[in-house]
């Protein structure tokens, strides 16, 4: 960047300067563009490195970008890149000024575009942009999507005789359903639950997504001719090679990451401890009915954010996060640490429960201090307890928030799993190893996000596409 552009950049405003230093440590080597399950769906409309440059380019202007919509806050690309760039919160600073200052013109026309590939565009807006921290009221939000020019389904009438059956109606399921049926194949989708959705319907907190939002969006989806048949479960109500015999000519498998991962330690099936999942559907379907006092998260991952936010927001007087990192460590996003603060949730950092102590239900948990050692398999520095260090903290209620595993056991043996549990697939194809077999959404990349559950849906259905083509459609 020349010199003259530099100064001019700099006296911009201070909250527009401050973005400009985030942004100046770009090294331009592009890796956030090639991460991004966004630019993969809109390529003509964005790329975030290119927004970085413009900030820094340009900034006068940026806020009338509509590029700066696009961004669903995956967090990839600050996961791939060198400095470490936190480009979601870059984006969220830029939204949340933009609509301060020049309204919601370019919103509009961003969802314009984002409507012409995604159908459930309402929960992708709500689970994607988060309209809670720009912030935009619900009203507001409504409002928005009133608007005529947002598309509604017409029934497809396929043309090919080919069917293909999805496992699962999260939104990598749904997403590859209408894909698939767009391009004229019939689709039926098999989900386990009595509600289609996946962890939308079942477990995303209210505040984050309005169960209404994903109701409306799925009967959108049903009138394109989707089928949807709910309490199927596969491996139990119907085999899996089974499907093939039906006459199913391809099988997309999204079944997503909700088996809770256990702590193994003692006194862990004691009443009142649970796991987030469990916790965040009693708490949808209003199955909580007295709030204990004092509840204990422990994990340190978004989920374990969103269900301490969720806790404290719907009254618990005290709730604690244990991690047993540093805040360095710490995998949750930035945005969701900042919310649960907000929320009043108090973490502990290198902290690590031992045992969970209490006669007929928890009362109290003992902990340990922890220290970081060298690093780990995972790359990070492994936490250790320190001698002598225990200490007993009190909890009416705590929730085990240390992640999320796929459950495959309904699946073949020809279907090749990886270590973690997750099912190995050709990252450009996501076929699996069993011919006519495709994966994708957290099945395949363990607890993850809705764009990059969207993504491998659609590289799932161009897969199929090709291959049925190929094979005299
Ligand atoms: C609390 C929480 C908050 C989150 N917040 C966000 C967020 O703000 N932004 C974001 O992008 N992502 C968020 N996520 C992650 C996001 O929800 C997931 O990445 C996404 O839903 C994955 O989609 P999927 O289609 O792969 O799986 P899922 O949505 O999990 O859907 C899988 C479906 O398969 C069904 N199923 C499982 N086994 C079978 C079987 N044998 N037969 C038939 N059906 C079966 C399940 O019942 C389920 O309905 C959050 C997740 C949680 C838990």
């Amino acid at each position: 960047m020349r010199a003259n552009e530099i100064n001019y950049a700099i006296q911009q405003d201070d909250s527009i300067q401050e973005l400009i230093k985030d942004a100046f440590v770009c090294l331009e080597c592009g890796k956030c563009t090639g991460a991004c399950p966004m630019v993969e769906l809109f390529p003509q409309h964005f790329n975030p490195h290119h927004v970085l440059e413009k900030l820094i380019l340009n900034p006068e202007k940026i806020l009338e970008e509509k590029d700066i919509w696009f961004c669903a806050s995956c967090y990839r690309c600050n996961k791939r890149c060198p400095q470490g760039i936190e480009l979601p919160e870059i984006f969220l600073k830029l939204r949340q000024k933009a609509i301060k200052e020049k309204g919601l013109k370019n919103l509009e026309q961003a969802l314009a575009i984002i409507d012409e590939k995604i159908i459930f565009l309402q929960s992708f807006f709500w689970v994607c942009f988060h309209p809670e921290r720009i912030p935009l009221e619900k009203k507001t939000v409504d409002k928005l999507f009133e608007k005529k020019h947002f598309k509604k389904a017409k029934a497809i009438i396929p043309q090919s005789n080919h069917k293909v059956a999805i496992i699962g109606s999260g939104p990598s399921g749904l997403f590859a359903a209408c894909e698939l049926i767009y391009k004229g194949y019939r689709v039926t989708i098999f989900e386990a639950r009595p509600n289609a959705g996946g962890m939308l319907r079942k477990c995303i907190p209210e505040y984050r997504l309005p169960t209404n939002i994903i109701e409306n969006d799925i009967k959108n989806i049903e009138k394109l001719g989707i089928e949807i048949k709910t309490n199927i479960k596969i491996g139990e109500d119907l085999k899996f090679n089974q499907l093939f015999k039906n006459g199913f000519k391809a099988v997309f498998i999204a079944s997503g990451a909700h088996q809770c991962i256990k702590l193994d330690i003692p006194g862990e099936d004691l009443p009142g401890i649970t796991n987030t999942l469990q916790f965040l559907e009693n708490l949808k379907n209003n199955k909580i009915k007295t709030l204990p006092e004092k509840v204990v998260v422990i994990g340190g991952g978004n989920t374990a954010m969103d269900v301490a936010s969720a806790a404290a927001r719907c009254g618990v007087k005290e709730v604690n996060i244990l991690y047993r990192r540093s805040g360095e460590e710490i995998p949750a996003d930035k945005n969701e640490i900042r919310e649960a603060e907000n929320d009043g949730v108090r973490i502990h950092y290198l902290t690590s429960p031992g045992k969970f102590i209490g006669k007929d239900r928890i009362e109290k948990i003992e902990c340990y201090k922890m220290e970081l050692g060298p690093l780990d398999f995972t790359g990070r520095r492994g936490p250790i307890p320190i001698k002598n260090s225990e200490f007993e903290m009190d909890a009416d209620m705590a929730i085990i928030a240390i992640g999320e595993l796929p459950s495959i056991n309904y699946l073949p043996e020809e279907v090749m799993i990886n270590k973690d549990k997750t099912i190995a697939v050709n990252p450009q194809t996501m076929e699996t190893t069993m011919t006519g077999v495709f994966a994708g959404g957290d099945v395949v990349y363990g607890p993850a996000t809705v764009s990059e559950a969207i993504i491998s849906a659609k590289k799932a259905a161009e897969a199929i596409d090709h291959i049925f083509k190929q094979n005299g459609n």
